[in-house]
């Protein structure tokens, strides 16, 4: 008889959004009227920009003719996307990350699970709590329930920022702006932790899927704006947010020249080598249609419409921010994230608020614990609604 991974068994039912799912089908039932507004979501709304949609035809037609039909790309990406990736989202911001070091993928959720392929199983491995649920899953995966996954604690009393450990971690992953609590970094705080990674030649796994969405001078948009990260850090980048690609599907990886470990016998190793060996093993590069969309996105007018689409989602951030603040709750995040963070007014138990949200509002938003224990008694809302819709359910919150 063949037999299975046996770690899956131990993960935890993924059952925060279908929880979320039912409950909303028995309250329509009863209340057919009711206009539920869902802040709960973290997909986007916004139809792709023009730009992008022109670029989606153009390569269509393309893909029609005898002379400019493509079959595979490289697994790496197309050169006309890595080196606009490398100018625009880097060079141009003063930080040196060149095109070769650039992987074009198809989401950041592949490659965060991924990336797990090229390191050892032995490594001591760091998450926040609260957290994006995909890293803890993702190991577990390969480890079972084990000692080695540990949990830095983020509470309202560190602002919801892990604090460096004490013992020597071999890897860590750092999400900022974070989701699920919208809190950022400053560029001293990251560097703390650059200089951890650096002394004990710890991995640090950073992704920046929400790196657009800052607004504060003060705050990194990527890792490698500090120095030494090219030597202990790998980025995730997306073009879900930043443009609307959450079902077309484009994303990049950055893993630096620079980055080397010691391998058992000794030798330096490479992750740059060892990531596009995986790569180029087991995908076989993102459709060229989707990456001439992702090209557009740094057309000078790809630029202006996205930045219009993340600022469209920051307005509805600062009218729930606001909001929020006006009822006198504890708010985090919103200020350079999508997110909205708070502690469920005169509760601990973030279900429950999740219930009476919905009964007495209408409003739908994602209890805190289903990002971690540390998430008990917090709640997280959405800016990806429309404005209307934002400016509504916070009226009904406000009159609450
Ligand atoms: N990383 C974080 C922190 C996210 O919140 C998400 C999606 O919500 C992703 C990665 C997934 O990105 P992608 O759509 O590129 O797979």
């Amino acid at each position: 008889m063949f037999t299975i991974n046996e770690n899956y068994l131990q993960l935890n039912e993924s059952y925060l959004f279908s929880a979320i799912a039912k409950k909303i089908n028995e309250f329509t039932l009863l209340h057919p009227d009711a206009d539920i507004i869902r802040l709960g979501i973290g997909d986007v709304t916004l139809p792709l920009v023009p730009s992008v949609i022109d670029a989606l035809h153009k390569a269509t037609d393309e893909m029609a003719k005898k002379e400019t039909f493509r079959g595979y790309g490289p697994e790496q990406g197309y050169e006309f996307l890595r080196e606009k990736i490398a100018e625009i989202d880097f060079q141009q911001r003063g930080v040196s990350v060149s095109a070769d070091e650039i992987f074009v993928s198809d989401g950041s959720k592949s490659d965060t699970g991924n990336i797990l392929d090229i390191l050892g199983e032995q490594n001591s491995v760091a998450l926040a709590d609260p957290v994006y649920p995909v890293y803890q899953d993702t190991n577990m995966m390969r480890l079972g329930v084990d000692d080695r996954l540990i949990l830095l604690s983020c509470t309202a009393e560190n602002d919801f920022l892990p604090q460096l450990p004490d013992e020597k971690i071999d890897v860590i992953y750092l999400c900022y702006p974070d989701n699920p609590t919208g809190t950022v970094m400053t560029k001293p705080q990251l560097k703390q932790w650059v200089d951890y990674a650096l002394k004990h030649r710890s991995l640090i796994l950073f992704d920046a899927a929400y790196e657009a969405f800052v607004t504060e001078d003060d705050i990194p948009r990527s890792i490698f704006e500090i120095e030494g990260a090219d030597r202990c850090a790998i980025e995730f980048r997306s073009f879900s947010k930043n443009a609307g690609f959450t079902g077309l599907r484009c994303s990049y990886t950055v893993v630096p020249k620079a980055l080397k470990t010691i391998a058992s016998d000794g030798r330096e190793v490479s992750l740059h080598k060892l990531w596009n060996r995986r790569q180029s093993t087991k995908f076989n590069g993102v459709p060229y249609i989707v990456q001439r969309a992702a090209e557009a996105v740094y057309s000078p007018e790809g630029q202006q419409q996205t930045r219009e689409m993340v600022e469209y989602y920051m307005q509805n951030a600062r009218i729930i921010r606001e909001g929020l603040l006006s009822k006198g709750w504890a708010v985090f995040g919103g200020i350079n994230s999508p997110y909205l963070w708070f502690k469920c007014p005169g509760t601990n138990d973030s279900w429950q608020f999740f219930d009476r949200l919905l009964n007495e509002c209408h409003i739908v938003g994602t209890p805190g614990i289903g990002f971690g224990a540390n998430g008990e008694g917090y709640f997280r809302l959405t800016a990806f609604n429309s404005l209307d819709k934002t400016r509504e359910a916070l009226e009904r919150i406000k009159n609450w």
